[in-house]
């Protein structure tokens, strides 16, 4: 081990496939035969479980904000016709 994170401390680790937790000695998961998970792989299983919804959410808000502007946009562009 390079040692990259050596306060871990009371970490428990589990298999990323079946969740079953691990020792930070075991190199495989002893039930399904997963190998362990780096701290770059769990952050990426991390991200993939909550960036749909992250991205789901910007979304939505990018697009009720969007549309907004353009309600804003249109009443203007009518206010300056009538006025016209
Ligand atoms: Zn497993």
């Amino acid at each position: 081990m390079s040692g990259q994170h050596s306060e871990l401390g009371s970490t428990q680790s589990a298999c990323i496939r079946c969740l079953a937790p691990m020792e930070p000695s075991d190199r495989y998961c002893r039930n399904c035969g997963m190998e362990a998970a780096s701290e770059e792989a769990k952050t990426e299983t991390y991200l993939a479980q909550i960036l749909p919804d992250r991205v789901d959410a910007l979304l939505e808000k990018r697009f009720k904000e969007q549309k907004i502007i353009e309600i804003e946009t249109t009443e203007l562009i009518s206010e300056k016709a009538i006025k016209c």
